[in-house]
C-alpha cells in the first residue's frame, strides 16, 4: 500500500526531525511507540497532534465511504 503518510514519518525519523513541527530531536528526546511506521516526535504534544490528526483523517475517509454506501 502507497503511503505518503508513512513515507513522510520514515523520512523525518532517518532526518532525526519532528514530523509535527520540524524541530531536530536528540535520541534521549524522542517520543513515540518505538516503531519506525508511528514516528519520531520530539514532544508528546507533537506526537498526540500528528496521530489525532492521522485518526481523524481516517475517521474522516470511513465516514464519507459509509455515505456513499448509505446514499
Ligand atoms: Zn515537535
Amino acid at each position: 500500500m502507497a503511503d505518503t503518510d508513512e513515507n513522510y514519518i520514515l523520512d523525518a525519523w532517518e532526518k532525526r526531525i519532528c514530523p509535527t513541527c520540524g524541530a531536530i530531536i536528540a535520541d534521549e528526546r524522542a517520543y513515540g511507540s518505538g516503531r519506525i511506521k508511528d514516528g519520531r516526535f520530539c514532544s508528546l504534544a507533537c506526537y498526540g497532534k500528528y496521530h489525532e490528526a492521522a485518526i481523524a483523517k481516517r475517521a474522516n475517509e470511513a465516514l464519507t465511504k459509509a455515505r456513499r454506501k448509505v446514499n
